[in-house]
Order: C-alpha cells, then structure tokens, then sequence
C-alpha cells in the first residue's frame, strides 16, 4: 500500500500516519520529494483502512489486489475445478450445465435429463429452491426436488447442480447435490458463502444483480478463505439501464476476470438474456470469448414453465444450440472421446463405414440440388425478368406433400423445413438471374443514351 500525503501535509501529521501505521504492527517507509511524501506501507494492509482519514493524507493507494486466494500470482495462471467425471476450466473442454430453471415433476426433469444428455451437455441443473422476485411465485419443491435430481443423476451419469439460498441446507446439498450454486441475489450473503465454503462440494458462484468485479471476486474469497477451493464463477448478466432484455450480459467480464483470477469462468445466457431467441446466440459469443462453460436453462414445454418459460429452450432449441456449438468445434462430438477399448474396433469399422455412405448421400443430395437449381434457372432465362419464375403453386404442393410425410426418420415438420430451405436457396438463383438481367437492360438503356 501507498500513502500519498498533500502537498501542503505538515511534518506533524507525516508523523502521525507513521505513527499510527507503526502502531497497527506494519512497517512504513517514507520518501520525501520536493512536493509531496509518500509512505509505502508493508504487512496486511487490511488492519489500517483507516489511514485515508488521517490529516494530511491526500490518497491511499492499494498496490496487491485484496482478494489474495481468487487472485493470479502470474498471468495465465488457470485453476481446474473436478466434479465426478467432469473438469471444468484450465484446457478442458467448454462445459455446458443444462437443465430446468425448477424441478417440477419426476417426469419434467427425467425428461429433461434424457434429452440434455443425449444432446452432449455435462452437467444437468434444476432449482429446488427458487429465490422468486414475488412471494406469491413458486418457490421451488425442496427437499424433494433433490431426491428428483439425484435420480436424474443415477439414470444419466450426469452430475447436479443446484441453487442453494439457506445456510441451514448445505449438509442436505452435499448428500444430493456435486455443485453447489449461490445465486445473484445471495452473492453478498456472507453467512451462506461461509457455510458453502465449509462444504466439499464444488460451488458456483454466480454475480450478483449490482455487483462490481472486485465485489464479485471478494464474494468467492469467502468461499475460498473458508476452505473451499473448488469456486465458479457465473456471469448472469447486470442491471443496467437497458430493458430491452432482462439484464445486461457482460461477455467483457470473462477477460477482465482472465487478467485477475485463475477461477473456472461460466457464462449463463438464460438469465442474461431472458428471451429464449437471445440464448443461443450469447451462448456462441460465450464460448467464443473463452467461458469455460455455458449455463442453459432447457424445459419440455417452455410456454408453461412454472418459472422462467420465456428464456427456457425447447429440447429442440437445445439440440440446435449444441448442433452449432460443435459445427464451430468449441465442443467436440462424442465420438471423438476414445472408445471403450474392447468396443474400438467393431464399433469404429461400423460407425466408419456408416459416414462413408452419409458423405455418398451428402454428394448426391449436392448434385440434385444443383441440379434443381439449374433446372429452375433455366425456367427464369426463358420468362420476362420483371416476372418471377417460381410456380407458387407447385410450390405449395410440395411443401404439402412434405408435411404429410414421406417414409423415412425424419417427420414431417422436419422434411417441411429442408424443402423449404430448398426452395428458398433455388428462388434466390432465380432472383440474382432476374437482377442481373434487369441490370444489364438498364446498362443497356444507359449506353443508347
Ligand atoms: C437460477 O439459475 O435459477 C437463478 C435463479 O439464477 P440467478 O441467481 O442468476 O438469478
Ligand atoms: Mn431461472
């Protein structure tokens, strides 16, 4: 620590803060320039936060950051946090935690639970506790939530992650529960960060409505300083002046913490976001900014969500977020995690020989759509340019045929949507012949003139 005295500072009070430093047990150096003296200050500077008070003194300046266990000793320096099977942070694979805002049934969660799993998440969360804005929300199944949960654990594998708000339940979390979550609105609960710094389950620590990124790291050095070393954070986005989504989601927090923490880092574009068409893009830009892993909240039937419908996916949207998050490598697919060696041979020749035939009919699927295409510009070349040369109504009958299905895997909707894909991709053809056509009447025009 640094004290700057005024310049107008008399030797009298220089010597009281030195004297008062002494007192506290610290040594205190003084340089005195032409202008000013400064005092540097050495020993647990945490004793004398007083010294700002002092008559003559002009600053106090904090040189070591005052969250010694969240902080980096060297830049770079990552810490990797172990819950069961799964690592999150230093080079592992981005994580993704998904699941229910709240537990609701045996069937809403099981149900969950399959598809987050299958869909390649790590983690699968549900509130049994919900901390509701409104007393007159639901407020979460308790204790027999987690019993719900722990079930969902032994059919999936996947280990839990549960929002805990009393100090009172952290012995019944750590029978039930392998991630510990403190929500926002507890970030400054220091009696709940004490008791979960007890616990010897990981915790995740989310940031807090109004919290600054010191407030946000001296809440984990709570839980840190308790005895817990296996601290998340969780960015949820901040209250700012912007309603157009439910908080502001500061993606720029992950760097800013990078330079100050070696703590695992997670992104939760549910909350920070509240609208379910924003989730899956902040959950990209999550990933991209280099969050060691995305909390997601996924639900059966979003429209009827007891909490938090408008930003829960539907088990589709989930698959297509995951989809994405792997077309872009930031998770890899599941076969390439090592096979069971008994497993390598039979099952790899087999799956081998099986993508051979997909890139077979992934070249053909190529050369029939160019060749729609080409039949269907062939059709614009020969009508007047200012006429589009599409057949709405064939058109409609193939999307109809499409939806009342083919024989096949894929349903309807499904064969709706690559028709429709289809027969956008071969309008747009169209339309840049027709442009360009018109382009070169005009150029034409142009010339005559
Ligand atoms: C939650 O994750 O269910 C939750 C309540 O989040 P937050 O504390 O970020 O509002
Ligand atoms: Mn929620």
């Amino acid at each position: 620590m640094i004290v700057v005295m005024r310049p107008s500072a008399t030797q009298q009070e220089v010597d009281g803060v030195k004297r008062s430093i002494e007192e506290h047990g610290l040594e205190a150096f003084l340089s005195v320039g032409e202008e000013r003296t400064v005092i540097g200050v050495v020993g647990d500077v945490e004793r004398i936060s007083h010294l700002g008070t002092l008559p003559g003194v002009d600053q106090v300046i904090r040189v070591s950051s005052p969250y010694k266990l969240a902080s980096i000793q060297e830049p770079g320096e990552r810490t990797r946090v172990r819950i069961g099977p799964v690592e999150i942070g230093l080079g592992s694979e981005l994580v993704i935690m998904a699941g229910p805002c709240a537990v609701e049934s045996r069937e809403q969660l099981l149900e969950t639970a399959r598809c987050v799993s299958r869909e390649g998440a790590r983690i699968l969360r549900g509130g049994a506790w919900k901390p509701r804005t409104s007393p007159y929300s639901f407020q979460g199944m308790g204790v027999p939530a987690l019993k719900l949960l722990a079930e969902a654990r032994g059919e999936t594998g996947l280990p839990i992650i549960s929002e805990v708000v009393d100090p009172a339940d952290v012995e019944v979390f750590d029978d039930h529960v392998d991630i510990l979550q403190v929500g926002a609105r507890n970030m400054q609960n220091f009696a709940l960060l004490r008791a979960v710094g007890q616990s010897r389950r990981a915790v995740l620590l989310k940031r807090g409505l109004s919290a600054t990124i010191e407030e946000w790291l001296l809440a984990a050095e709570y839980i840190l300083a308790a005895g817990n070393p296996n601290v998340i954070l969780c960015e949820r986005g901040i209250r700012t002046f912007e309603t157009a989504t439910r908080n502001t989601l500061d993606l720029s927090a992950v760097p800013v913490l990078r330079q100050k923490t070696h703590l695992p880092i997670v992104i939760d574009p549910s909350h920070g976001t509240g609208a379910r068409a924003l989730v899956g893009p902040m959950a990209l830009a999550g990933a991209a900014v280099g969050a060691d892993g995305l909390l997601i909240e996924v639900h059966p039937d979003p429209a009827n969500a007891r909490s938090d419908g408008d930003q829960s996916l539907s088990f589709d949207d989930f698959g297509a977020l995951m989809d994405e998050l792997r077309r872009l490598q930031f998770v890899r697919a599941p076969a390439d995690s090592p096979p069971l060696p008994e497993e390598r041979n039979l099952a790899a020749s087999g799956i081998d020989e099986l993508r051979d035939r997909i890139d077979e009919a992934d070249a053909r699927l190529a050369d029939l759509v160019q060749e729609r295409a080409a039949l269907a510009l062939e059709v614009q070349r020969r009508r007047d340019p200012h006429v589009h040369g599409h057949d709405v109504r064939r058109e409609r009958d193939l999307l109809e045929r499409a939806a009342n299905g083919t024989s096949g895997p894929m349903t309807p909707v499904e064969l709706t949507v690559v028709f429709d894909a289809v027969l956008r991709a071969s309008r747009s053809v169209q339309r840049r012949h027709a442009q360009s056509a018109l382009n070169g009447e005009d150029a034409a025009a142009g010339n005559g003139r």
